[in-house]
């Protein structure tokens, strides 16, 4: 009998859930507004879509992506951003969701489930991985296991200091931070104050406005530099970043890649950064490898 697992994004705008099959196959995703009252509705929510979204078929594993820290052996969100419910910062959201679906759950942050579909199924070594959306998040694996620290803040490339930032703040509350530079609402906020929709500067740049252009390859450089010295400290096998504004293609990526080989150690001067594989269903699809990952606690 087929087995299905099924996948979960939790996001500050939607939950998304997919169910995908052994072979990785994405067969359903469904999509319902993410409730911000309290820690039960959204793990409510999580349920219906899961149900919704398996329309009767058997699922056996439930994966989930989530904003925020989760600690992965219990299945906890750690601290969470003010998009999500104020109780969702300490929600037993394994545990909770296992009791509603009978099945067992794993959980890790959004940004680790990215990682975790881009990894699913390739060889090991050392991969860093960011994605880069409405905010900056990032992982680490080595020897193709996702490494999660001592407090679960590995990979969080979008608070690496750039000083460049300048009155910007971070989703952390500090200022001079990648996320304040680099992510979608930043670089929108660059081209014209107030502004968070990067559409609207990449529509300008694709009609040929210069400033808008160099407002996005200047976001873009600064990443590159990050990324760069980050791959100096840990010499990767592979440099990915995904996320929605990586959907920008070359725009992006000429002038990260000019950025960072211009910062890279000579021994890893043949290193690119390369495009995440995944498409848009890249969380509902790492979320559900999460839950096939060996290395992951499985909470019931
Ligand atoms: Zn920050």
């Amino acid at each position: 009998m087929t087995r299905y697992t099924v996948g979960i994004d939790v996001g500050g705008t939607k939950i998304a859930a997919g169910l995908v099959t052994g072979a990785g196959e994405l067969l359903a995703r469904h999509a319902i507004p993410t409730p911000r009252t309290t820690a039960a509705d959204l793990l409510d929510a999580m349920a219906y879509a899961a149900r919704t979204v398996a329309a009767g078929r058997p699922f056996d594993a439930v994966g989930v992506g989530t904003g925020g820290v989760v600690d992965t052996a219990t299945g906890t969100v750690t601290s969470a951003t003010d998009l999500l419910p104020a109780d969702w910062a300490s929600c037993a959201v394994g545990a909770r969701l296992a009791e509603r679906l009978g099945v067992p759950v794993t959980v890790d942050n959004d940004a680790n489930a990215l990682a975790a579909g881009e990894l699913d199924g390739t060889p090991g070594g050392t991969v860093l991985y960011a994605a880069i959306g409405t905010g900056i998040g990032g992982a680490v694996a080595v020897d193709g296991r996702l490494r999660h620290g001592r407090h679960h803040t590995a990979g969080g490339i979008g608070h690496h200091p750039v000083g460049t930032a300048g009155t910007r703040r971070c989703s952390c509350g500090r200022r001079g931070h990648l996320e304040a530079v680099a992510s979608g609402p930043a670089i929108a906020d660059a081209y014209r104050a107030g502004e968070r929709d990067l559409r609207v500067v990449v529509a300008a740049a694709d009609a040929g406005d210069g400033r808008a252009a160099a407002v996005i390859a200047d976001a873009a450089g600064q990443l590159g530099r990050v990324l760069a010295g980050a791959a100096n400290l840990l010499d990767p096998d592979r440099v990915v970043v995904g996320g929605g504004v990586a959907q920008l293609g070359a725009r992006l990526f000429d002038p990260l890649n000019a950025a960072f080989t211009a910062e890279l150690m000579a021994p890893i001067a043949g290193l690119t950064v390369e495009p995440a594989r995944l498409g848009p269903d890249a969380s509902v699809l790492g979320a559900a490898a999460l839950a096939g990952d060996p290395s992951y606690r499985r909470v019931s």
